[in-house]
């Protein structure tokens, strides 16, 4: 049960990706999985490269395209855990379409997107995430567009688990990767992971003087949309907890129908190899 592997991270020192990656391991260890019944899917950016540091098997795609891979190693195999992973511009630019709809679709798997409210890996340019009047290289006057509210994005698009932490508090983001685990369906869990290097203003201090916990809202009940919705507006986003999960849903690999009982990689191919032979033959 032992998720750490010997490649050392190449983050920089004191980036909040360092936590996310202890919180899966520990999540995934808490969860009673092995390595080899996890996946761990990254798409591209810093935090894209947690795929390589996880003892699991992994896949390193490309930009905004976890959700798709990961959607296509869970349909071949439903007994594997399959985690999907990266970054605010990866997951809620390039990446939206593919969100949007692996949200409304509740297939199962878990997807932890790193936060950090700017592209770190091409040294520092505005993100979706970033607050308007954001100065970066590419918006030296600041930041002419406001920023995307994911978890009310989410909310709308019919997601069943919809959860928000932040990474220098390790205790709660590991409950919450555990959850979303064990939750039967699509969950997104976004993390805010401070940037140290570009993002001078969203800080590991910003966010401590910033968020509220969930914990601390009187009677919050993650199993009302609505409430959960009101609580997001009130808060601007800035909450850490479970926000909301249906647990009524069916997910998506459970509905597909002529699957069989077993999944699709450890079935025999009904075609023998003449078969493909004369089909690749035809498009000759
Ligand atoms: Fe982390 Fe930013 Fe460094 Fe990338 S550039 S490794 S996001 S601190």
């Amino acid at each position: 049960k032992d998720f750490r592997n010997n490649v050392k991270p190449n983050w920089c020192p004191g980036c909040g990706d360092f936590s996310v990656q202890a919180a899966i391991q520990r999540a995934a260890a808490n969860s009673g999985v092995v390595p080899e019944e996890l996946a761990v899917v990254s798409g591209i950016g810093c935090s894209g490269r947690i795929s390589g540091y996880i003892n699991s098997y992994g896949f390193h795609g490309i930009h905004g395209r976890s959700l798709p891979i990961a959607q296509g190693v869970k349909m071949a195999n439903r007994e594997l855990t399959v985690i999907a992973s990266g970054g605010d511009g990866d997951g809620f630019a390039i990446g939206m379409g593919h969100t949007v709809h692996a949200i409304r679709r509740n297939i199962d798997i878990t997807y932890i997107v790193m936060d950090n409210q700017i592209y770190g890996l091409t040294k520092g340019q505005t993100s979706p995430r970033s607050e308007m009047g954001f100065k970066t290289k590419s918006t030296p006057g600041g930041s002419i567009e406001s920023s995307l509210n994911v978890m009310e994005m989410a909310l709308t698009a019919g997601a069943t688990f919809v959860a928000q932490s932040f990474s220098s508090d390790l205790k709660e983001l590991t409950a919450l990767i555990e959850k979303g685990i064990a939750h039967k369906g699509f969950s997104l869990i976004n993390v805010f992971s401070p940037c140290v290097t570009f993002n001078k203003v969203n800080t590991y201090d910003w966010f401590k003087q910033n968020l509220t916990s969930l914990a601390d809202v009187e009677d919050y009940d993650p199993h009302n949309r609505v409430t959960a919705m009101n609580t997001l507006m009130e808060h601007e986003g800035l909450v850490t907890g479970l926000i909301y999960q249906n647990e009524n849903q069916p997910s998506y690999e459970n509905l597909v129908q002529g699957f069989g009982e077993k999944s699709l990689s450890s079935q025999e191919l009904p075609l023998k190899q003449e078969d493909f032979d004369k089909l690749t033959a035809e498009f000759m």
